[in-house]
C-alpha cells in the first residue's frame, strides 16, 4: 500500500490508532491542537509546516517575508480554534545552501511581525539543511482556561453552523503568498470563548466543507451546509468557497437559542448550516433545497 492509496487523512488515522495516553494527555491527535492537563489550565501544542512547491512557490525574496507570516498564521489559529492564547514558539527551518542570508531575515521579519503583534515568544527551534526546498515548521505553545477550552467533538443535534468571513479568496488568487490576505480571528475566538456561546470550534484552515465533516467526525454528528448562505470572497467560485482553504476562519457551532446573544458579540458570523443526526451524514444543499453530492473537500496532501 502507498500514501497516495490512502492520502493524508487516512495516513493520520492509522497514525493516531497507535496513539499513547498518560493522565495528563486529554486531547492527543484529531482536534486542531493537543490538550495538556496542567495546573489550573489547560496547555496547547501545535505544529505546521510548509514546503516549497507544496505550500508555496517562491519568486521573489518578499515571498519570504509572507511565508514567515503565513506559517505563524496557521499556527496561532489552531490555538484560536480551540479558544486560547498562544505563548511560545519553535522554529524549525530547513535551507538550501544557495539561500540567501537576508532572505532568511526577511523570513524571522514575517514571523517576528505576527509574534509581536499576538505577544508571542520565539524560545528556539532547529536549522537544518535540505536539498532542494524551503521547509518551514513552527511549533506552537499556548494556553486556555479550563472553562473556555472549545473541541471540536461536542456539537449537539440541533445547533447552528456558523462562520466568520468569507471564503475562497485564497483559491481564487491561487494560493499566492504574495496575495494572501488571511485573517487571524484571536479576538473573536477569545469572545466566543468567554461568552461560552459554543458547542464546539474548529478553524477553515483546510476548507469550510472539510472543517464540518472534522466537526460531524469528531462529535459523531451529520450536518447540513446551505451553499447559497456560504459567504464567498469577491470574484470566487462556489467551488472556491467551499473547498478551498488556507483561510484561517473559524468555523463553530452554537444552541439556535443562542443567537440573540451570539449578535451581541458583533463578529458578523454568518450562518451557513446545522448539526443534523449522524446517519444523515454530512450534506451540501443548494438554493432549491436539492442535495448535492460531497466532494471529500479540501486539500489532502498524498492524493
Ligand atoms: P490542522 O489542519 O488543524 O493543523 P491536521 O489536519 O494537520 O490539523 O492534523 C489533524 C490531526 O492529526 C491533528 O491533531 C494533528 O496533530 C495530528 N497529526 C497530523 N500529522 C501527524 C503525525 N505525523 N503524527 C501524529 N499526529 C499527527
Ligand atoms: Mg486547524
Amino acid at each position: 500500500m502507498k500514501l497516495s492509496d490512502i492520502g493524508e487523512f487516512g495516513l493520520i488515522d492509522l497514525i493516531s490508532r497507535h496513539e499513547k495516553k498518560l493522565p495528563s494527555t486529554m486531547i492527543g491527535i484529531g482536534d486542531d491542537c493537543a490538550v495538556i492537563r496542567s495546573q489550573n489550565k489547560y496547555l496547547l501544542v501545535t505544529t505546521d509546516t510548509f514546503v516549497q512547491d507544496v505550500h508555496f512557490k517562491i519568486r521573489t525574496q518578499n515571498d519570504f517575508f509572507e511565508l514567515g507570516k503565513k506559517a505563524m498564521a496557521a499556527n496561532i489559529s489552531d490555538v484560536a480554534a480551540m479558544g486560547g492564547i498562544p505563548t511560545h514558539a519553535l522554529v524549525t527551518i530547513g535551507l538550501p545552501k544557495r539561500t540567501s542570508v537576508k532572505a532568511v531575515q526577511e523570513l524571522y521579519r514575517g514571523m517576528d511581525s505576527l509574534a509581536k503583534r499576538y505577544k508571542i515568544d520565539i524560545v528556539g527551534g532547529d536549522t537544518v539543511a535540505s536539498p532542494k526546498a524551503v521547509l518551514v515548521s513552527i511549533t506552537l505553545l499556548g494556553e486556555v482556561e479550563k472553562e473556555n477550552l472549545l473541541l471540536r467533538s461536542t456539537a449537539r443535534v440541533g445547533d447552528l453552523i456558523c462562520v466568520t468571513g468569507r471564503f475562497g479568496g485564497e483559491a481564487r488568487d491561487n494560493f499566492k503568498l504574495q496575495t494572501s490576505n488571511f485573517k487571524i480571528n484571536l479576538k473573536e475566538s477569545r469572545k466566543l470563548a468567554k461568552a461560552k456561546l459554543v458547542t464546539s470550534m474548529i478553524d477553515s484552515s483546510d476548507g469550510l466543507v472539510r472543517s464540518v465533516l472534522e466537526i460531524a467526525k469528531a462529535s459523531k454528528v451529520g450536518a447540513e451546509i446551505f451553499e447559497d448562505l456560504v459567504p464567498r470572497a469577491k470574484g470566487a467560485t462556489l467551488e472556491q468557497a467551499l473547498y478551498g482553504g488556507e483561510e484561517y476562519e473559524l468555523a463553530f457551532t452554537i444552541r439556535s437559542s443562542k443567537i440573540t446573544q451570539l449578535k451581541k458579540l458583533k463578529l458578523g458570523e454568518t450562518i451557513v448550516g446545522n448539526i443534523v443526526a449522524q446517519k444523515q451524514g454530512v450534506r451540501l444543499v443548494d438554493a432549491y433545497g436539492k442535495i448535492k453530492p460531497l466532494k471529500s473537500g479540501g486539500y489532502e496532501h498524498y492524493k
